[in-house]
């Protein structure tokens, strides 16, 4: 699962990147946001990024989305 790090304002390179449509802008934040539901955790994302603005982490490492895909 791919989760986004504390860096700074985001630049959208990852957007687009997702094939499973889990990569948003989000207003709020004015940052790319990652929904966790429905992530992969394929890695695309982290390799379009050159701020390394995002990781990879296992999905068991939260317990809400243990059962998640
Ligand atoms: S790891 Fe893959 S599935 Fe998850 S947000 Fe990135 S591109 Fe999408």
């Amino acid at each position: 699962m791919a989760r986004r790090r504390k860096v700074g304002p985001g630049c959208g390179e990852c957007l687009g990147r997702c094939h499973f449509n889990s990569l948003k802008y989000e207003v709020t934040i004015d940052k790319p946001n990652i929904d966790h539901l429905s992530c992969f955790g394929c890695g695309l994302c982290m390799t379009a990024c050159s701020r390394n603005a995002i990781n990879l982490v296992g999905r068991k490492t939260l317990p809400g989305l243990v059962n998640a895909w």
